[in-house]
């Protein structure tokens, strides 16, 4: 794999070795139906229309691979911005992709491959889990987080943010038996958040770029060598199958 981007942050600058020629890259992962209690840090569609209506009208929108050839040949034209969603929600499908094709934008989607067709990352299953119930309190002595307010919707969305962020650091093989545990408090928990390989196949029907994002989305210096390795190249592989397409960006 050629580039590899290392994409931190909401917004990361790159900038070439000449200085003055900066390339922004903004970074979504979802774009909701509409805001959301639980996610309120996400755009939702009214929200994003907008950022893209500014993006195409102010600012010189690259493919990733056009803004990393111009930065390498210095040739960046000023206001370079990247668009790219990490993870691979079916949201950015259903309603990011009409969006950036109205405005004759392109992007860049990192898909997270375990996730595809009906799979769940363990953060969202936490966010279900707390939007879903309907006691007062969440009792989680057992996992040690102790109990939660969870009657008011500004008391489970900071309940989840609140067991997200110890789940978090747990080894994958603990975080998996707390997040089951977690889970088994309600029923009906959503299959659809992530998108199914027809939606990831429209996408690059539609012109816009896939890259890696890792298999299970782990943290990576957590593993060893080569479970690192497997998540990767395996990521690479399934999406090369799937897309009959060369992968050439991964994002972490
Ligand atoms: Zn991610």
């Amino acid at each position: 794999m050629k580039p590899i981007l290392s994409l931190l942050k909401n917004l990361c600058t790159l900038t070439s070795r000449f200085k003055q020629k900066k390339l922004s890259i903004l970074i979504y992962h979802r774009v909701l139906n509409e805001p959301d209690f639980m996610n309120p840090w996400e755009v939702d569609k009214r929200i994003f229309s907008w950022q893209m209506e500014l993006l195409a009208k102010y600012f010189n929108v690259l493919s990733l691979d056009e803004a990393l050839q111009r930065l390498e040949n210095n040739t960046l034209p000023a206001r370079s911005v990247c668009i790219t969603f990490d993870d691979g929600y079916a949201d950015n499908c259903e309603n990011a992709l009409p969006i950036l094709l109205a405005n004759n934008l392109k992007a860049t989607f990192f898909i997270a491959t375990d996730f595809l067709d009906g799979g769940r990352m363990w953060n969202d299953t936490i966010t279900e889990t707390v939007r879903n119930l309907n006691e007062a309190k969440l009792d989680l002595t057992k996992l040690g987080y102790g109990i939660f307010d969870i009657e008011t919707t500004e008391q489970k969305s900071n309940a989840a943010s609140n067991i997200i962020s110890k789940v978090k650091h747990l080894s994958p093989s603990e975080r998996t038996r707390h997040v089951a545990y977690i889970a088994e408090q309600c029923d009906g928990l959503p299959d659809n958040l992530m998108m199914t390989t027809r939606q990831l196949i429209k996408l690059r029907d539609a012109a816009m770029e896939i890259g890696g994002h890792t298999r299970s989305h782990p943290i990576l210096a957590s593993l060893d060598i080569d479970s690192a390795s497997e998540e990767i190249a395996e990521n690479k592989k399934i999406l090369e199958t799937k897309l009959n397409k060369k992968i050439r960006f991964f994002a972490f």
